[in-house]
């Protein structure tokens, strides 16, 4: 099926699912399986290695001046336009509830302390609900709490976690500054990567802290926040660095911090798509 009629027959099941005419699918997340290699390993940082899709990326582009670490930014550049290619539906819809007087004390709290929802509760210590500034313009968004942040109770505090630091720190800003948080608020055994049913029974409350916080960007962190978001399950190659409207914000993907600490060479495209929200964000970089 070509973009234009998938897109138009997603809008119509959606339409008619808020009707309460379906379902017609099971989910509305459309997460790729777990590719063997990527179920096979354990680590955080092994976690995100389905950021690269076995086939070519179509639109991948050299990095130019590709920064050895966060702290050394290269020049800014301006943003590119939206380019038009929308891999799903991200717009609200017509017929979207929104919770009135909606918080983050209030989401947290209708999680509560010990969620059953998912079969996530059975290995974690404890939900990892998001950290940050709840007025942040810029909201980082993650896959999943590892080992380090079910110890400590909050988002990316672990070797992907400095790293992320470090970028949000190379853009002019401090952790405190932007709001963190994760698609799936318990972390998967061995760090798998989040199956469907735990990104269907969680993302509604990952939905709730955006639409509460409003960011002017969001900034998806990995596949598994942009397939998430943006509810496709093209692999994030296909539209990482690219703009996408997300109910009121300007949504990108970026590759994610685990993937970086293994693949280094991808800090300079990181690092572009990173110079693009400090555009719309009108930061400058961070002067030595
Ligand atoms: N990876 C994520 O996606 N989220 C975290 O909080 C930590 C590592």
């Amino acid at each position: 099926m070509d973009e234009s009629r998938r897109v138009r027959a997603e809008a119509w099941f959606r339409y008619a699912d808020d009707l309460g005419l379906g379902p017609f699918y099971l989910s509305r997340t459309t997460q790729p399986a777990a590719t063997p290699a990527a179920s096979a390993e354990s680590s955080e940082v092994a976690r995100t290695s389905v950021e690269h899709p076995i086939a070519a990326p179509s639109n991948l582009r050299l990095a130019v001046a590709a920064p050895a670490s966060f702290s050394a930014p290269a020049p800014m550049t301006a943003p590119r336009p939206a380019s038009g290619f929308v891999p799903t539906l991200a717009a609200a819809s017509l017929f979207e509830e929104r919770i009135e007087n909606d918080s983050l004390e209030r989401i947290r709290a209708d999680i509560g302390p010990n969620c059953l929802r998912c079969k996530l509760h059975k290995a974690r210590t404890q939900i990892v609900f998001g950290v940050g500034n709840p007025k942040a313009q810029l909201v980082f968004v993650g896959e999943g709490p590892g080992r380090d942040e079910d110890i400590q109770g909050e988002p990316f505090v672990g070797r992907a976690g400095k790293l992320l630091t470090q970028m949000i720190e190379a853009m002019g800003l401090r952790r405190a500054d932007v709001y963190i948080c994760n698609v799936v608020k318990c972390r998967p055994p061995e760090n798998r990567l989040p199956e469907n049913d735990e990104i269907a029974t969680c993302s509604p409350f990952l939905l709730r802290q955006l639409g509460v916080i409003q960011p002017k960007v969001i900034c998806c962190l990995g596949a598994c926040s942009a397939q998430t978001l943006l509810q496709t399950n093209q692999g994030i190659s296909r539209f990482r660095g690219e703009w996408f409207d997300y109910r009121g914000s300007k949504l990108i993907a970026t590759y994610h911090p685990a993937y970086l600490l293994r693949n280094p060479n991808a800090k300079g495209e990181v690092w572009k798509d990173l110079q693009k929200v400090m555009a719309v964000l009108g930061l400058a970089p961070k002067r030595k």
